[in-house]
């Protein structure tokens, strides 16, 4: 009978930061034959303490396992450090899990597939402390039976592991768009925050009344998405007209309250552009179509 180490893909980490430790820290978790390289050799001390193999150079590191992942600062340092290697990857599974735009991501994997390598692109959604948990989401795109073969091992590092398709420029779009997402939650609740302050609301009471409203919102989600599909933007709720009287107002509450009017007067301009072009009668989702192309909203 095999042991659990034999049953287990061999797989190499590259890069071991903050997050490469982490993923390196998982698969040993899971009994894959873990094998490490880092620029800094002394980071790999406490991961060869659980059982990894150091590797002596990044090419000894590739021929190592069928399956490499990569994980450093950009994609400037992923292709400094395996330009030079040669035909090592030829015929290796390249997983590459570090952060860059999607044309970044795109020009990688064309560059790793004249090399041979079957290549993943990779996006991390979660801190290190998450990786190896049912918390960790990681985006994933290239070939699908590239994804299938290697599924398993790679659920070593999250459950949530995400599979969207083919295009090697998806996993950093998505994971841009779910930064948006945050960014737009955590800033109208921050800015939220701020408005009720001014009346001695601590901001712990706000939370469940804030949770809801995101609730609401994300109920409009899919009726949103269907109006963009078919580029019609009838107004079943409310129009941008209504909307933007409303932004206005809020505009006045901060600026009269002495919050910072910035946020709002973003949406407003944003509200003032689509009447401009036209959009007062529709429904929001019509907003869509200033985001479609490069800025002319003035703040
Ligand atoms: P980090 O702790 O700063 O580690 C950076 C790693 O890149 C180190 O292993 C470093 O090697 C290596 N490196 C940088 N330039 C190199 C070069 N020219 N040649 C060889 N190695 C080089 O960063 P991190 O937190 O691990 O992040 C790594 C990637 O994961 C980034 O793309 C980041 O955006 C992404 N990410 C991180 C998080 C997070 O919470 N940390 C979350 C999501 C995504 P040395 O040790 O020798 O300097």
């Amino acid at each position: 009978m095999q042991n659990r180490a034999e049953s287990r893909t061999p797989v190499t980490v590259i890069g071991l930061g903050l997050m490469g430790q982490a993923l390196a820290g998982a698969f040993l978790r899971e009994g894959h034959p873990t094998t490490v390289w880092n620029r800094t050799a002394a980071r790999a001390e406490q991961l060869v303490a659980q059982g990894a193999s150091l590797a002596d150079s990044a090419g000894e590191a590739v021929a190592a396992s069928p399956l490499v992942v990569v994980c450093v600062t950009d994609h400037d340092a992923v292709h400094k450090l395996l330009e030079p290697l040669g035909d090592v990857l030829d015929g290796r599974v390249l997983v590459n899990l570090t952060s860059g735009t999607s044309q970044e991501t795109r020009d990688t994997a064309e560059w790793a597939s004249r090399r041979g390598a079957a290549y993943l692109g990779g996006a991390i959604m979660a801190i290190p402390q998450a990786i190896g948990t049912e918390e960790a989401l990681i985006l994933y795109c290239g070939p699908r039976s590239t994804f299938a073969l290697h599924e398993a091992t790679l659920r070593s590092l999250g459950a949530g592991a995400m599979y969207l398709g083919a295009d090697h420029g998806l996993s950093t779009l998505y994971a841009a768009a779910g930064a948006s997402l945050m960014w737009s939650v955590l800033n109208g609740f921050l800015y939220g925050a701020a408005l009720l302050d001014t009346a001695g609301v601590d901001a712990s009471t706000f939370v469940s009344f804030a949770r809801q409203n995101i609730a609401t919102a994300a109920g409009w989600l899919s009726g949103y998405a269907q109006q963009i599909h078919d580029g019609a933007y009838p107004a079943s709720d409310a129009t941008i007209d209504t909307h933007l009287a409303a932004m206005d107002l809020l505009v006045h509450e901060s600026e009269a309250l002495g919050v910072n009017a910035d946020l709002p007067r973003f949406f407003k301009a944003l509200g003032d552009r689509a009447v401009a072009e036209g959009h007062g009668g529709d429904g929001y989702a019509a907003v869509i179509e200033l985001f479609r192309r490069t800025s002319e909203v003035r703040v």
